[in-house]
């Protein structure tokens, strides 16, 4: 049953807030268009992030729309790492504030949108934050990034002699065997569950 909903289509983007002087930011697939009167966007994140707990202390965020030239190391900047624990924003040249202060990427990116919270849907593992967009700019003509385009063309290929396990949910490779049993995957939260050997 799981497998069949991989099939369903998604972007990545980096989901970026603010709290006082700390920056923050993270990978996520799941943004669409709600509404268009008012103009509204739907977030899903995993409640695990850091950067949930900021967007709900501030109410405020952005969405950097990832382009197809975006390299693989801005995934491993903002996507495998926590912010909890250094800053994310820290050496990285391709930031400028938006209006609400939050950090949007200027390189790698075709569009930001900017947002106010409205409404949070709590759904388990995850949090639905319904947002108002408060500003939204084109950066750049190239396409967005796909997870499928992700998969194929940004991803490094796991190394076939090494051992370990590939997350299924959104392919982070674990080198090692065995896995852990309580291994979270750092990416996107899933447990050693959703995880499958290396072939
Ligand atoms: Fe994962």
């Amino acid at each position: 049953m799981k497998e069949t909903l991989f099939k369903l289509t998604y972007g990545l983007f980096v989901l970026s807030a603010r709290d006082g002087m700390k920056d923050n930011g993270c990978i996520i697939n799941t943004v669409m268009q709600v509404t268009d009167t008012p103009l509204q966007i739907a977030v899903a994140i995993n409640k695990n992030n850091y950067t949930l707990e900021m967007i709900e202390k501030s109410g405020v965020f952005n969405v950097s729309v990832l382009s197809e030239d975006v390299p693989f190391s801005v995934f491993e900047r903002f996507g495998f790492k926590s912010g909890r624990n250094e800053n994310k924003f820290s050496g990285f040249e391709y930031k400028q504030r938006s209006c609400n202060d939050v950090y949007y990427l200027t390189n790698y990116t075709n569009a930001y949108i900017s947002a106010k919270v409205v409404n949070m849907i709590d759904c388990g593992t995850h949090m639905m934050i319904i947002g108002e967009v408060t500003q939204a700019l084109t950066l750049s003509d190239k396409p967005s990034v796909t997870y499928d385009y992700y998969f194929k063309n940004i991803k490094p290929k796991p190394d076939a002699k090494k051992k370990g396990y590939v997350c299924k949910i959104c392919g982070y490779v674990y080198e090692g065997d065995p896995l852990p049993e309580d291994f979270i995957c750092p990416w996107c939260k899933h447990p050693a569950s959703d995880f499958e050997p290396l072939q």
